[in-house]
C-alpha cells in the first residue's frame, strides 16, 4: 500500500461487506466489514442471469456460460494479481485466500475464473508479482497460472495448454 489518500464514499452496506466509491475516478470497490482466515467461506453466491458472451461484470462458469453474480454487489470485487478471495464456481462459495481484516478491499484474480476476457485491461494492482495486462487465463504461462487457485473450469482448460 502507498500513502496516497484517496477519498472514498460508502455507497451501500451489505453486512459482511461495504460497497465504496472513489468519486474522482468513479471507481467502485468492495471492502470487508469482518475478519477472515484463509479457507473461510465469506458467502455463498448464485447467478441472476447466464449469458453466452462475457462482459465486464460476468464470471465464467463454463465454455459458453457467464453468470451475473447474485448478490449483485459481488461484481464490485476488483482484480488483483495478489488476490485475497476466490470465487469457487463449483461449490458457489466465495472463500478467503489470505487473512482479511475489516476495511481490507476484497480482490480476486480474474483469470482464476476467466479463460479469455471480453475487456482486457492494464493491471495497476501494485503487487510485486503483477502480471501487467490481464486478458484471461488463456494468455498466462502455465507455470505462472499454476501459482494461483483456479476454478475447476479453468483447471480443465489449463490442462489443454502445453507446459
Ligand atoms: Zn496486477
Amino acid at each position: 500500500m502507498n500513502t496516497t489518500t484517496i477519498t472514498t464514499v460508502v455507497i451501500s452496506n451489505h453486512g459482511f461487506a461495504e460497497k465504496l466509491l472513489q468519486p474522482e475516478s468513479n471507481h467502485h470497490l468492495l471492502v470487508s466489514a469482518r475478519a477472515y482466515q484463509p479457507g473461510d467461506i465469506i458467502t455463498n453466491f448464485g447467478s441472476s442471469e447466464i449469458h453466452k458472451q462475457p462482459s465486464k461484470y460476468t464470471v465464467q462458469v463454463a465454455n459458453d456460460q457467464h453468470i451475473i453474480l447474485s448478490p449483485e454487489f459481488l461484481q464490485y470485487i476488483n482484480h488483483s494479481c495478489n488476490p485475497n478471495v476466490f470465487f469457487n464456481t463449483s461449490t458457489m462459495e466465495l472463500t478467503a485466500l489470505q487473512p482479511i481484516t475489516p476495511g481490507d478491499e476484497f480482490t480476486f484474480f480474474y483469470p482464476s475464473t476467466e479463460w479469455d476476457m471480453a475487456e482486457p485491461f492494464n493491471c495497476l494492482c501494485g503487487s510485486a508479482n503483477c502480471l501487467g495486462v490481464i486478458k484471461g487465463a488463456k494468455n498466462i504461462a502455465p507455470a505462472v497460472l499454476d501459482t494461483y487457485k483456479l476454478t475447476n473450469f479453468i483447471q480443465q482448460k489449463r490442462m489443454q495448454l502445453k507446459d
